[in-house]
């Protein structure tokens, strides 16, 4: 819907334990869309996500379901990070918010790389293999 009506979306999410984290946006006409996001996950050895050996699950999985432990602390920072993404592109326009970025995809590890947190940042075009954006 968001790409019909060409409204700008951000999506996030936590893997598991919630040792790593992405926010990613989907300006329609701009930037991939959400499958260019997951095409460019799977291909990119920089935005791999990063998993505890043993996952504690209280639920079983399920969309929208709290399906694993995860440090509330961790969960935040991919929840400011989203929400300061949010803020830089619906307030893209103003002169006084915060300055533009062409990076598209903000991915986080909080855990697994010897007690070093990671940053990772990039601008997501459309992918070859988007079927949904190689539709002709
Ligand atoms: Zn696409």
């Amino acid at each position: 819907m968001a790409y019909h009506y060409n409204i700008p979306i951000v999506y996030s999410f936590v893997g598991p334990g919630a040792w790593s984290g992405r926010a990613f946006r989907v300006v329609p006409g701009e930037t991939g869309c959400y499958y260019c996001h997951l095409e460019h996950i799977g291909d990119d050895e920089e935005l791999q996500s990063v998993e505890p050996n043993e996952n504690q699950e209280i639920y079983d999985d399920g969309c929208a379901t709290p399906a694993f432990i995860g440090s509330g602390i961790d969960t935040g920072i991919i929840a400011n990070f989203t929400t300061r993404l949010s803020i830089q592109t619906l307030l893209s326009e103003e002169k006084d918010s915060y300055e533009q970025t062409e990076n598209d995809h903000i991915f986080w590890i909080s855990q697994g790389k010897g007690g070093n947190m990671k940053l990772v940042q990039k601008k997501i075009d459309k992918h070859p293999d988007c079927d949904h954006c190689n539709r002709s």
